[in-house]
């Protein structure tokens, strides 16, 4: 195990016995070197065997199971028209839908140069298109598990023929609930597969899930599990609630801050600061679940043309998003599961570059640092920050509502964070059976799956470990080879 994530290895892409158009394809992405866990995850995935991965956002992972997926299913590649000879034979999970949209982009890119088709399927959309895509045949499917389970209702993707499965960010779609989906997804599958499971964190849940539907898996770690990765700089600042405002404008301004996305722990709270930041001359946007697909697709590409400074966010709507050379992210909130923490400043220092996570701290956020230090295990710098401009409204604002969003459904895993101990806002709010349920279809596909992914958003009250643990419980059974629709 290294703690190197993204050191630059030795090996060459060429030693991996890639395909030449899958080469040229590399190289035209600009790569030279394949990342460490490129050059631990290429090999095995290539040899056929399961893979547990324990990498981090930003550590080039995506590529690692995209290549060689890309190598193995190259034999089968064909230009018929017939939807027959496209049946879906890797199937990639994420739990969001900006990371789908993203792999898809990815694992477009590698495909490139060759006959495979791929598609990506996500919730809060037009299903039509997608059924559309779906019938004519892809090889590659990435997908939101809620939606999936739409369109394997709805008959427009048949997933008997399934040799490759990854599960993308699983803790992520544990934390957001999507268990019972996932399970459902796993026992349509056919039983000889490759599965190969990626997580930045290695819950016991994580484990549970691997040693349930992973045969004889190789572990591939290129960080230690829970652990921020060494090219980042954490800082935390302790300031005044009232001041934090401020010291966002302070921080981007002093360090002349051209991109930085900014976590809040709610939705409202998001809006807020994005609004407020506006006001103090930061051009800022903010993304969360109850801005629409295309609202926040717009936010981001935006973003990404560098046309807004500060990109306001939950930790649902950030998950996963990949921003070349984002300098530096900024936690407004400090999360209340630790986790996030390791997620949220994953977004900076991405693919070796180095970046800076600055947190706000204040006096009142004390257990959710304690928890933050624990997981990662060490202890964090704090400075104290003398703000300038004080924006005082905001804290009273924030005082009297402060709504909570995106944790909601994660925290159902993470006992430790189910009691918040201090403060008004830290009220608990009742959890939707809804999140609780397995997959059941709806009279609108759509917005039932929209629902589903934005199951954070919605109001929750942080449930017992129980549930989930009564779950995984139920893993004991063995692979099934049919559909159960
Ligand atoms: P990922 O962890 O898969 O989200 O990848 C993080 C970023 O690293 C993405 O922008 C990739 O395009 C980029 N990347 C992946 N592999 C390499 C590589 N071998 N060399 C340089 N950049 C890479």
């Amino acid at each position: 195990m290294s703690d190197t994530a993204t050191t630059p290895s030795t090996v060459t892409f060429d030693q991996f016995g890639l395909h030449a158009d899958i080469l040229k394809a590399i190289a035209e992405q600009g790569y030279t070197t394949p990342t460490p866990i490129q050059a631990k995850a290429i090999p095995v995935v290539l040899g056929g065997r399961d893979v547990m991965g324990a990498a981090q956002t930003g550590t080039g992972k995506t590529a690692g199971f995209s290549l060689p997926i890309i190598q193995r299913l190259l034999p089968l590649a064909n230009t018929s028209a017939s939807p027959a000879r496209h049946p879906v034979r890797a199937l990639i999970l994420t739990p969001t839908r900006e990371l789908a949209d993203q792999v898809a982009a990815n694992v477009q890119s590698y495909a490139k140069h060759t006959a495979l088709r791929s598609a990506v399927v996500f919730g809060g959309v037009d299903m039509n298109p997608q059924s559309a895509e779906l019938r004519r045949g892809v090889e590659i499917l990435i997908a939101t598990p809620g939606r999936l389970l739409d369109h394997v209702q709805q008959k427009t993707a048949n997933l008997g023929q399934v040799q490759m499965l990854v599960l993308d960010e699983a803790d992520r779609m544990l934390d957001m609930g999507f268990l019972p989906d996932l399970q459902r997804i796993l026992n349509l599958l056919p039983s000889e597969r490759q599965t190969l499971l990626f997580s930045a964190t290695f819950s016991p849940e994580i484990k549970k899930l691997a040693s349930t539907y992973l045969r004889n898996p190789q572990t591939i770690e290129v960080a230690r599990s829970n652990s921020t990765a060494t090219n980042v700089t954490q800082i935390v600042f302790e300031v005044a609630e009232g001041d934090k405002t401020g010291a966002v404008v302070q921080l981007i301004r002093e360090r002349s801050l051209k991109q930085v996305i900014v976590f809040c722990n709610s939705k409202i709270g998001a809006s807020r600061l994005a609004r407020q930041l506006e006001r103090d001359g930061v051009v800022a946007t903010a993304i969360h679940g109850d801005r629409t697909q295309s609202e926040r697709m717009q936010a981001l590409d935006a973003f990404k043309r560098g046309e807004i400074e500060a990109l306001v966010a939950t930790d649902v709507a950030a998950r996963g998003l990949d921003i070349a050379e984002l300098p530096a992210v900024i936690n407004f909130d400090l999360p209340f599961n630790a986790e996030d923490y390791v997620h949220r400043i994953g977004r900076t220092g991405r693919a070796g570059a180095s970046g800076d996570a600055l947190s706000l701290f204040s006096p009142n956020e004390r257990k959710q640092l304690a928890d933050i230090e624990k997981l990662i295990k060490r202890p964090l710098e704090v400075q104290r920050l003398a703000v300038d401009t004080p924006v005082r409204h905001h804290h009273d604002e924030r005082g009297s509502r402060r709504d909570r969003d995106d944790r909601g459904s994660r925290r159902r895993t993470t006992g430790a964070h189910e009691r918040p101990s201090h403060g008004a806002h830290h009220r608990q709010q009742p959890i939707d059976d809804f999140f609780l349920k397995p997959y059941e279809p709806s009279p609108s596909a759509v917005s039932a799956s929209a629902k589903r992914e934005e199951a954070p958003a919605a109001p929750q009250k942080p449930a017992s470990k129980q549930p989930l643990a009564a779950l995984l419980g139920g893993f004991g059974m063995p692979r099934k080879t049919t559909s159960s629709t």
